[in-house]
């Protein structure tokens, strides 16, 4: 379930919330308890699941597990 980020316009107490992304359930602050929230772009959640597909951690070497079969590698 996505995690949102929301601000509290009365208070600007900024918290985060977990519900689907279909709903829109009424939110209250969790500091003051105002009602005038509003959705603000979250750093984590949605955005940070759409990287986790380009991964930045280097891409095995085929020599590695001794399967290196095009020579280039030029240690077998
Ligand atoms: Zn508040």
């Amino acid at each position: 379930m996505p995690l949102y980020d929301y601000k509290c316009d009365s208070c600007g107490h900024t918290f985060e919330v977990n519900h689907r992304m279909s709903e829109t359930p009424e939110i209250s602050c969790a500091q003051c308890d105002s009602k005038q929230v509003r959705k603000i772009l979250s750093t984590g959640g949605i955005l940070g699941s759409t990287k986790m597909g380009q991964s930045d951690a280097p891409a095995p070497s085929p020599c590695a597990g001794g399967g290196c079969a095009s020579g280039m590698c030029g240690l077998s």
